[in-house]
């Protein structure tokens, strides 16, 4: 089974578009997510504009602030604070990486919490590791939804996930943890990773290397979940696993492009519209 992301996206989006139309009934204003890009990162730039484009469609409200990669972090800091105490804005979302001269931390944590819609201030990632999470990073939360959307149950199943970064490892770990799986997290310095990853009921592959993962590390009847985003030789975007190698024996697969990235701007507007309950004590009918 091909686990089609795009599909799956698509049907949140019409969801979402009709949780917005209930929210401007009751509300009189549509949610607004403030997003900050700053340089001309390439990849950043096509984000953003893809981030843009589905607010539009959602019929989210989106102001884009556009800065040249001379901005500093006190100006930066000060754009924040200002939105943060715009009652218009729900959410704030700034594009990473930043610029070198900017500690990307440091602006993280100036977020208020209940706006920070990419779930990475320190109040959101500590509400995830108990296990009360409410505004969780996009890419990892938009997993789990691809999972219950195949009706996958992770009870007492081996999830093993290859990459333990703060925005995608780390975090999906523990939703499979709080999902009773068995949780190993591999890295660049595991051992024997094919006989680790064999072991796998759910294989999640988060390295940023182009069709690492071939059937040596894949079990049979595995559902394989791909984060990579890669060139490979022929300067096609493909995944960390080799699919056309895999396809053939696992239960599942995410395909590249076409899976897990469609999820992720997807679950960005969901969290925007979580964010906006959040600070107007509606019921979150989403
Ligand atoms: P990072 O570079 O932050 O982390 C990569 C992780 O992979 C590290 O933990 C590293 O280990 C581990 N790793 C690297 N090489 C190996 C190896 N040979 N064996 C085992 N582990 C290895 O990446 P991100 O988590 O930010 O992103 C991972 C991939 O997912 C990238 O391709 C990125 O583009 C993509 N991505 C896709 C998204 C989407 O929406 N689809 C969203 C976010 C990311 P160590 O810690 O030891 O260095």
């Amino acid at each position: 089974m091909i686990i089609d992301g795009k599909e799956i996206s698509a049907n949140i989006k019409e969801k979402l578009k009709d949780e917005v139309v209930k929210i401007k009934e009751t509300y009189s204003r549509v949610p607004k997510l403030a997003v900050i890009l700053i340089g001309d990162n390439q990849a950043s730039q096509t984000y953003v504009r893809n981030k843009e484009r589905a607010c539009k469609y959602i019929g989210i409200d989106s102001l884009m602030y556009k800065h040249d990669s001379s901005f500093s972090e006190d100006e930066l800091l000060l754009e924040i604070e200002k939105l943060n105490c715009d009652d218009s804005v729900d959410g704030i979302l700034i594009q990473l990486p930043l610029p070198d001269h900017i500690d990307e931390q440091r602006v993280i944590e100036a977020i208020d919490p209940d706006k920070d819609v990419d779930g990475f201030h320190p109040i959101n990632i500590s509400k995830l590791f108990l296990g009360k999470h409410s505004l969780v990073p996009c890419t990892p939360k938009g997993m789990m939804v691809l999972l219950e959307e195949i009706n996958y149950n992770l009870d007492g199943k081996e999830v093993v996930v290859v990459g333990r970064s703060n925005i995608v490892g780390k975090p999906v770990s523990l939703l499979c943890l709080h999902h009773n799986a068995t949780v190993t997290i591999a890295h660049s310095k595991t051992k024997n990773l094919k006989e680790v990853c064999k072991r796998a009921d759910v294989l999640i592959a988060a390295v940023g290397k182009a069709k690492y993962f071939n059937h040596e590390y894949v079990k049979d009847g595995a559902v394989v979940l791909d984060v990579g985003i890669n060139r490979d030789e022929n300067n096609r975007l493909c995944g960390d696993v080799d699919f056309e190698d895999v396809k053939d024996i696992v239960q599942g697969i995410t395909p590249v492009p076409g899976g897990i990235g469609p999820m992720t701007i997807t679950m960005l507007m969901k969290n925007t519209i979580e964010a906006f309950y959040l600070r107007n004590g509606g019921k979150n009918g989403i």
